[in-house]
């Protein structure tokens, strides 16, 4: 679990698991309004073989 905070007044937003957010996410504070946008914070490395072959088909 990670905790997100309001980048201005430091108001914790909300907690979550740590690969809940797959996605880009906008937080608006309800203390001082600021929106908070937020990216994953657990970034996937790109794999070096893109186009290997899945071993579950076929
Ligand atoms: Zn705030």
């Amino acid at each position: 679990m990670f905790e997100i905070r309001c980048a201005s007044c430091r108001r914790l937003l909300l907690k979550a698991a740590d690969r809940a957010i797959v996605g880009p996410v906008d937080i608006k504070c309800p203390r001082c309004g600021t929106m908070n946008s937020l990216r994953p914070l657990v970034i996937e490395p790109k794999e070096p073989f893109s186009d290997r072959p899945d071993p579950s088909g076929q």
